[in-house]
This record gives structure tokens, sequence and C-alpha cells, in this order.
């Protein structure tokens, strides 16, 4: 373990002869990406302004107990609630995987702080702090104050509209930038399970948007839809209270199905073919049961409700674009970027990134391809997408090829490849979460890595 992070200094990319130029640049969200997109940004001598509309930084890691008035996240009314964050949540990296680089996640030593190596959500919430702390992020932010319009105007620049929260003053403010950087966040706008007869079953439904605690869920039978990480945490968490937790699952080999070893209330189902009006639900399997509660584990939208009539910010089948390589669109590059759009990634190192690779687009130190070798790139991109089989909601999913990807943004910004040991402790999490989905978050066989880790940190660390 090592002792505390301190002072830490930042080191800008290396400066150039060049003649670079310094930006004004609005950043949408203070979460793990606007956070590391305004450093980057401020260290290539850009003006910064973060736009955040909650009254603290963190984004996704700052848990809220409170729900959603409606529980399926459908209503474009309700009043949004911006974390997914269930209460017993542990994340599912190693700390060591998922700092950012010069900055990195060890246990801090200090008291109250959660030293374990897959710590719990609060711990991930203070080290953002101390990121942001360090790097005297918090005077760039305006908090409380949400992005409701971002426009094109003349002469490629962009008017940014903003609003205060009712309870400050509700004030509203129209301000023109040269640049939008949008972190808003992409696990907030529920995706809902298409489910034949869902009209006339008279259970309760619920997103895991909205799911907290396992409490609530007492002696009830549960149908969970999902294989994803929240659906394997959460079907164990409920697993505690309720009576019956059924999971449906579309991937999952054939002999897993049934009841789960080391369980006597948890089922593995495939997925769910019809629900009933007297309160059945039948899997695809033939098998039946009574359920009070469907819990939609099956993800979330992209969502930018404050990007009116810009194309860029097509959402089809979630797919974002046109975007050359998810951070630009082709024809309004580079007055706007999308950071952190990539799932099923190690997210912060990739953000910090893809926002060193736009702050030095924007400050002139490297350029972008034409528009016309952007759209190139990004068709042939679609195509070998479309000839593999993928969906086109799987378009930002690129965990198979994630260092790669990082490696092409550190190549593009002369900044170091992606470490053997984060590439290779990543690999070895993924095979022990797979082997042992209920220990891998305390026992592990990585130590070699966690080795090089450590010494790697030494840089950076006092
Ligand atoms: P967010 O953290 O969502 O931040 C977006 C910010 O934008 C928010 O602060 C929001 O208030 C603000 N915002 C949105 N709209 C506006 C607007 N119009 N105006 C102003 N502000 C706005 N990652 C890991 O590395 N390890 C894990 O173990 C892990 N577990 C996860 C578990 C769950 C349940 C979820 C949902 C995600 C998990 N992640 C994990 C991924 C996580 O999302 C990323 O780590 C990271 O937090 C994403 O940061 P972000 O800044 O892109 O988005």
């Amino acid at each position: 373990q090592l002792s505390s992070i301190s002072l830490y200094h930042a080191s800008p990319i290396p400066m150039t002869s060049l003649q670079l130029t310094a930006k004004k640049v609005a950043v949408v969200g203070g979460g793990a990406a606007g956070l590391v997109a305004a450093r980057e940004l401020r260290n290539e001598g850009h003006k910064v302004v973060v736009f955040e509309r909650e009254a603290q930084l963190g984004g996704t890691w700052v848990y809220s107990p409170e729900v959603e008035s409606d529980p399926l996240g459908l209503d474009p009314n309700r009043k949004i609630v911006h974390s997914s964050l269930y209460s017993s949540l542990r994340t599912n990296l190693p700390r060591e995987v998922m700092g950012f680089r010069d900055f990195p996640f060890v246990a801090s030593g200090k008291a109250g702080r959660d030293s374990r190596r897959f710590p719990g959500h609060e711990e991930v919430l203070r080290y953002l702090e101390d990121f942001g702390n360090e790097f005297r992020l918090h005077e760039l932010v305006r908090y409380q104050t949400e992005v409701c319009h971002v426009g094109l105007e003349a002469e490629g620049k962009w008017k940014v509209k903003s609003r205060t929260k009712a309870e400050n003053d509700g004030s509203e403010f129209v301000e023109t930038y040269d640049a939008v950087v949008v972190c808003n966040g992409h696990y907030t706008e529920p995706r809902i399970a298409d489910i034949p007869g869902i009209e006339v079953w008279p259970g309760r439904q619920i997103h895991s948007h909205n799911y907290r605690i396992p409490e609530p869920y007492r002696d009830q039978v549960i149908v969970l839809i999902g294989s994803s990480a929240s659906a394997v945490d959460i079907c164990r968490d409920l697993s505690r209270f309720a009576k019956e937790v059924h999971v449906a699952s579309r991937s999952k080999p054939d002999g897993s199905y049934g009841k789960q070893p080391g369980f006597d209330n948890l089922w593995l189902h495939p997925m769910i073919e019809r629900a009933h009006e007297d309160g059945n639900v039948t899997f695809q399997d033939g098998s039946v049961v009574r359920a009070e509660v469907i819990l939609h584990c099956t993800g979330y939208k992209y969502h930018f409700p404050f990007l009116h009539n810009i194309d860029a910010a097509n959402v089809d089948d979630n797919r974002v674009g046109p975007l050359y390589k998810h951070v630009f669109p082709p024809a309004l590059a580079p007055g706007i970027s999308f950071v952190g759009l990539p799932w099923k990634v190690v997210p912060f190192i990739l953000c910090e990134l893809q926002s060193r690779w736009i702050a030095s687009i924007l400050s002139g130190r490297i350029s972008l391809p034409s528009e016309e070798k952007m759209m190139e790139d990004i068709k042939s991109f679609y195509s070998t997408l479309d000839a593999a089989g993928v969906p086109k909601r799987y378009t930002h999913n690129i965990g198979d090829h994630q260092f790669e990807y990082d490696d092409w943004l550190a190549l593009e910004t002369g900044s170091p490849l992606i470490e053997d040991w984060r590439r290779g402790m990543y690999r070895a999490t993924s095979l022990c979460r797979r082997a042992q989905p209920e220990t891998y978050r305390d026992e592990w066989d990585d130590e070699d890595w966690i080795l090089t880790a450590y010494q790697d940190f030494k840089q950076y660390l006092p």
C-alpha cells in the first residue's frame, strides 16, 4: 500500500515552436470525463468553463438514495436523478486499472477511506474529488448549472444556453464559445426490454437505474432481465432478501440455465417469451414463474437533449454520429466533440487520451484529416461492423479493441502507450470475474501485474 497522494504537478504536452491557439471552450458535465477534459484543455492553454448540473463533481459516482418518479425512467417530464449506482456497488475493475495515468488510484491511507482493491463507490468519488483538488478544477466549474441548448452560430462559433437551478434563482445565460466538449455521461436514460404481453401484466416494472437497495423486495418474486455487470451484482444483492430471483439472459451457454450453485433462490433462464394477465412470466424454455416485479437491467441510451438541430448528435439505434473515432462529427469538427462514448472499456484513461487529442487539435498542435477523409474512415468502420454482423447499437462497444484505440490516441498526441500491466491486469480480471463472480473482488492471482503497476506508480507518487 502506498501512502497518501499529495502534490502533483501537471506535465503539459511539451511546447513546440508552433504558434498554438487558445480557445474558449465549454465542457458539458463534471464527471470523470468532464474533469479530465478540463485538465487537458487547460494544460494546453485553453480557457475552460465546465457546466455541471449538480452541486458537486463526480457524475455517476455521486450516489443518491433518491429514485425517479417513473421507476422505468420513460416519462420525459420526470425529475432526473443522474446516477445509476446501487448502495452495495463495488468497482468491477481493480483500482490500479481504473485510475488516470499520472494520478494513480492507490489507497490513500487516510482515515475513513476504503483501501480495498475493488473499493465501494464512495472511494471512487473521493478519488475524483482528490483529482479535482489536485488540479484545482473546481475553479473552472459552474455548479448547479444545466446546459439546455447548444447551437452553431455564424463563423463556426457555438452558442451555449445554460440555466441555474430554480432553487438558486433559475437565471439563464447565453454565451458564445469557440468549442463545446460534450461529457454528459450515458448511464441515465434507460433502455427497456420489449416483452410481449407486458401491457396486461399486472406487476411492477423498474429499470436498474432506479434500483438502490434490496430490502424493499423482501419476500417478493422478481424477474431480472440482463447479463451485464450490474445484472450480475443486483441479482445477488436481491437474493439476500427476495423470495425468488429469476434472471432472464440472452447470452448464456445452454448448460448454465437452472438453479444457480450456492444459492437456494436464484435461477437462470433464457429470455422471456411472454408476460401474462395472471402475473405469470413465461421463458423461452417453457418454464413459468408468477412474478411481482420485472427489473430491467438492460442498459442505457445516449441522450443529448441540449443538442438541437445538430446533425452530429443523431442517435440512431444507439449509434451516435457520424463520429470520427467516436469523438468528432466531420462536418462540425473540431468545434464540437464527445468524450467517453465508448463502452465496455476502461473509461478514465480512455477519456484522458480523447481529451488530450481534442485539446491538441483545438490548439492547432495537431490536425484532423479533411472532412472527406474522416467520412471515409467512418464509412469503412461501419462496413467492418456490418460485415462482422455487429448490430448498430454496438457501434461504441469497443471493448475488444479498446487498448488499440487508446494507443492510436496516444500516438496521435505523442503520449506514452497503454502500460503492459494495465492490459494484463484488465485481462486477468475479466477471466477471474467470469470464473468466480462471487469472489473476484477479494481473491485474485495477478500479483505480478500488481507489483509492476506499483513500480510504475512510483514516478507519479511522492
Ligand atoms: P458521468 O459520470 O455520468 O458524468 C456526467 C456529468 O454530466 C454528470 O455530473 C451530470 O450531472 C452532468 N450533466 C449531464 N447533463 C448535463 C447538462 N445538460 N448540463 C450540465 N451538466 C450535465 N467505470 C469504472 O471504471 N469502473 C467501474 O467499476 C464502473 N462501474 C460502473 C457501475 C455502474 C452502475 C455504472 C452506471 C457505471 C460504471 N462505470 C464504471 C462507468 C462510469 O460511468 C465511468 O467510470 C465514468 O464515471 C463516466 O464518466 P462520465 O464523465 O462520462 O459520465
